[in-house]
C-alpha cells in the first residue's frame, strides 16, 4: 500500500497578504493628505482676501469695505481679476 504523499496546502488568508498598508501608514496618510488640503484651503483663503491699505486687517474677498474702519478696500493686484491662464 503506497501512501500518497501530496499535502494541500490550505489557502492563505488573504487579509495580510493582501494588505499593503499598515494601520499607522495608513492614519499617517491620512493626517497627511488631511494637512495637504487645510494648507491648500488656507492658502486659497488668504490669497482670495483684501488687506485694507488704512489698517493693514484682512478682510474677506466680497467686502467693498473693511470691516475695522470701513475704508473702501482698493484692487491691490491687477492679477486678482486676470483669469487664470
Ligand atoms: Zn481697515
Amino acid at each position: 500500500m503506497i501512501q500518497q504523499t501530496v499535502q494541500i496546502e490550505p489557502p492563505l488568508p488573504a487579509r495580510p497578504a493582501n494588505l499593503v498598508f499598515q494601520n499607522y501608514q495608513k492614519t499617517g496618510l491620512i493626517i497627511f493628505v488631511a494637512a495637504l488640503l487645510y494648507l491648500r484651503l488656507s492658502l486659497r483663503r488668504r490669497k482670495s482676501n483684501r488687506v485694507c491699505p488704512q489698517c493693514n486687517s484682512r478682510n474677506p474677498h466680497h467686502r467693498s469695505n473693511c470691516i475695522q474702519c470701513s475704508a473702501p478696500l482698493m484692487v491691490t493686484s491687477f492679477k486678482e481679476h486676470l483669469p487664470d491662464a
